[in-house]
């Protein structure tokens, strides 16, 4: 009897999503990484957008989906992330399978345990260098790894997480899912009854012939005979196995997938619960979309320079010292102009280097300039300073203009 096996499946996952993983920081978009933190700059690169970190709600709408998102996906398939993403069950997996190949080729001696141990520093330095290409681009890392210039913090974090993927690979594994793992325990609160699970068919309960396989097969070391339990990580390996064995005897498998207990007449994975998750996930990412097309590609702030004192001219008007401060957040090197708007009638204007400001992308520019107003204001009044480029208004700042 021909079974389906689900491994295949899963193994197919993993590869796609570690290739993601590795390959999306060699990625370029604009001349710039696809996806990258970059650590000097304090700017997310994003899919083509640059959002700074002092872009705050657009980080925290980024943060809240991915929260929200895990909390949607394992609402409706349980931990199926454990079993068929997470890294960690990603590289225990390749951890196992050299160690099936290794002790082919090698045996169990001491040249078999070194070449072992090999194998998972190597695993442990791709893994912290993958990390750190989210941070630092690539060509650059390579470029500074070459030189011996990779600088404290990413030397430090290269080796802890080097030595922390070697100590789990060679020591741990698995006994992370089972014990320190928090996304376990936090499933607790978001399944239900309609979420995917591994089941017993305990209707052909008559059966199973009490091989063990389905025990033997299970990473995390439960029977799923005895029900869903919170070590179960989705994997599928259980229902493989199962359907191995009763597959030499021409019957189905005994165990499934299945969306909420047969027994208790099963689950709608798309529910009140599931589709409100859903919704908050989308009107965020909607947020997020509008957000970073709307938002402004250069910055301006305007304090008053030095003591701030006001100055009055010959002919009536009055002068004030002030510094601007705009930041170019487009992808390009742009040419920037200021303006000055007053809400009186009279005169206003700039004095100083206030036009043709060219600022490189992702940079910071101070200007000095005076606003003199004629005639002089008889009490405070609000200033209204304009950035413009090519003569359309980008933002603007208000500044107070003190009384002489
Ligand atoms: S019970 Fe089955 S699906 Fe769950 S962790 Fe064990 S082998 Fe994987
Ligand atoms: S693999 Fe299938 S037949 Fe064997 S013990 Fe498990 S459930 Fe029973």
């Amino acid at each position: 009897m021909v079974q389906h096996l689900i491994s295949p499946k899963r193994v197919a996952v993993q590869w796609l999503a570690s290739i993601a993983a590795l390959g999306i920081p060699f990625v370029r978009i604009g001349g710039e990484s696809l996806l990258r933190l970059d650590a000097p700059t304090r700017t997310l690169l994003f899919f083509g957008a640059r959002i700074r970190i002092d872009e705050f709600y657009l980080f925290l709408l980024a943060i809240l989906i991915i929260v929200f998102g895990f909390l949607f996906i394992t609402m409706v398939f349980g931990r199926v992330w454990c079993g068929w993403l997470c890294p960690q069950s990603t590289l225990t997996d390749l951890a196992e399978y050299l160690d099936r190949r290794i002790g082919a080729l090698l045996g169990t001696g001491k040249a078999a345990t070194a070449v072992r141990h090999g194998a998972y520093l190597a695993l442990a330095g791709v893994t912290a260098a993958n990390l750190v290409w989210y941070f630092i681009a690539p060509h650059e890392f390579f470029m500074r790894l070459a030189r011996g210039e990779i600088g404290p913090v990413a030397g430090i974090t290269l080796l802890a997480v080097v030595l922390l993927v070697y100590g789990d690979l060679a020591f741990v594994r698995r006994a992370i899912c089972r014990t320190v793992c928090p996304y376990g325990r936090i499933q607790l609160a978001t399944t239900d009854r309609n979420t995917l699970t591994l089941e017993f068919d305990r209707s052909r309960a008559a059966c199973c012939i009490r091989c063990g396989s389905c025990v033997n097969a299970c990473p995390t070391g439960i029977d799923i005979r005895n029900g869903l339990q919170v070590e179960c990580i989705n994997c599928g390996r259980c229902l493989d196995a199962c359907r191995v064995v009763m597959g030499e005897r021409g019957e189905p498998g005994l165990i499934r997938y299945t969306f909420g207990r047969s027994e208790e007449g099963g689950g709608r994975p798309l529910n009140v619960r599931s589709a409100l998750m859903a919704s908050v996930v989308m009107v965020l990412a909607g947020l997020l979309v509008t957000g970073t097309l709307t938002r402004r590609e250069a910055s301006l702030s305007v304090r008053r320079a030095g003591e701030g004192e006001v100055r009055r001219l010959p002919d009536g008007a009055a002068i004030a010292f002030f510094s601007a401060y705009l930041e170019n957040r487009s992808m390009v090197t742009s040419s920037f102009d200021l303006h000055v708007e007053v809400p009186l009638r009279g005169r206003a204007e700039l004095l100083g280097p206030v036009t043709a400001i060219v600022v490189p992308p992702n940079e910071n520019r101070r200007v000095d300039f005076l606003v003199k107003l004629m005639p002089a204001p008889a009490t405070e009044l609000m200033v209204t300073v304009v950035l413009t480029r090519g003569g359309e208004r980008i933002t603007a700042a208000d500044v107070r203009f003190p009384v002489y």
